[in-house]
């Protein structure tokens, strides 16, 4: 049995609001709750298949994976089969969804608070599918490769599938057998005495973690853990504008979870390198050019390094030591973003620190000569008045 689209599921069109999906849902959950009708089991998948539908929908990030890759995205378990073992969600997980479905905090209006309320948070027993642990990588990147953005290759250490056992933990197919406890439903039923009268509730079975198996001889490769230690080569693609400690995250590319459970989180920590000569400042670049007092004074054609290569710039005749030029939109991109920022270039005056004796004599002749006086004006601003201006 192949499965719904979660918006028929819940009638709802691609483009509405969390509220309308809320709505939407709580009339469906109201409709097929399994205490107004008891014993049916159109009823029951009805319900569970719209608290899945919901759980993908009300979350933005799975609700994003959905709409890009289908069931296939957000690892809705495969397979049908009736009662409690079709969706992804035992009734405990639904029944949590409830205190912000219908109005949490300690009990509302809701028909269902003062049968679900306290039990469930109470959390009767363990998860009913397991879960990965995250993993964390460090990825160095070098100034370029921050500002073109990178596509990375990384071979990552981890917990995998055993291939032996296909995650299963069992030794062959004969020693998977049906949980006694549960007899394969994955949950237990209980009957309570409550104000309103008996109330029948059901919650994961505790031999079989809500599997609805159990393995009598375990895997020999995995000692029935279902994964094992592994390497994968894992493709990262970097966009372009990160910078240094950032994090980013590729869901379901952490540890692999035993019994076919949800892999972890790859979370990925962004390391930048130094790059030699240019130095970042947010999302522009500084570059510092040394000029010999005659290009300055003379002018002259000077090439700079830039992360798209190199690139000419005209240094004007008279040129002061520290003027700033400004390469637009040669800095690093904004995530996600068309806007750039740029290079900035502070212009040194090199002062020679050893003379020949020709050099010394055809320095003291321009002494004295009225040109090489300095005279600063008013348009010669200082270096912190200019460095402010420009960032400002
Ligand atoms: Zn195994
Ligand atoms: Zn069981």
């Amino acid at each position: 049995m192949s499965k719904r689209d979660y918006y028929d599921i819940l009638g709802v069109a691609k483009n509405s609001s969390p509220e309308e999906i809320k709505k939407a849902y709580r009339k469906l959950a109201i409709k097929y709750h399994p205490d107004k009708n008891p014993d049916d089991h159109t009823a029951e998948d009805k319900f569970k298949e719209a608290a899945e539908a919901y759980e993908i929908l009300s979350n933005p990030e799975k609700k994003q994976r959905y709409d890009h890759y289908g069931h296939a995205g957000v690892g809705g378990a495969s397979g049908g089969g009736g009662g409690y073992g079709g969706g992804g969600m035992n009734m405990e997980d639904i029944f949590s969804q409830f205190g912000d479905i219908f109005g949490g905090g300690g009990g509302g209006g809701s028909p269902f608070e003062s049968f679900f309320g306290g039990q469930q948070r109470g959390g009767a027993s363990g998860r009913r599918v397991a879960k990965g642990s995250n993993l964390r990588i460090k990825v160095k990147l070098t100034l370029e490769e921050i500002a073109h953005g990178a596509e990375k290759k990384i071979k990552v250490n981890k917990q995998v599938v055993c291939k032996t056992c296909d995650g299963s933990g069992a030794k062959d197919k004969s020693s998977i057998s049906t949980c006694k406890t549960c007899g394969g439903n994955g949950s237990v039923r209980r009957v309570t005495n409550t104000i309103l009268g008996q109330m029948q509730t059901t919650s994961t079975c505790p031999t079989c973690n809500g599997s609805g198996s159990q393995i009598t001889s375990k895997c020999t490769s995995c000692h029935g853990e279902g994964t094992v230690r592994g390497e994968e080569t894992i493709s990262i693609n970097i966009p372009a504008g990160v910078s240094d400690g950032m994090q980013l995250s590729m869901s379901g590319k952490g540890n692999a979870a035993p019994n076919g459970g949800i892999p972890g989180d790859l979370i990925i920590l962004i390391e930048e390198i130094p790059h030699e000569t240019l130095k970042r400042e947010g999302n522009n670049i500084v570059y510092d050019l040394h000029l010999s007092i005659v290009d300055a004074a003379l002018g002259y054609s000077a090439e700079v390094p830039t992360i798209d290569g190199r690139a000419k710039i005209k240094i004007e005749p008279g040129t002061q030591s520290g003027k700033l030029l400004r390469l637009k939109a040669k800095g690093i991109p904004e995530v996600n973003s068309y806007h750039r920022g740029d290079q900035i270039i502070h212009v040194n005056i090199w002062t020679p620190k050893a003379l020949s004796s020709e050099e010394r004599s055809m320095l003291e002749k321009l002494r004295d000569s009225p040109n090489f006086k300095p005279q600063p004006g008013k348009n010669d601003k200082s270096f912190f008045e200019k460095m402010k201006e420009y960032f400002e």
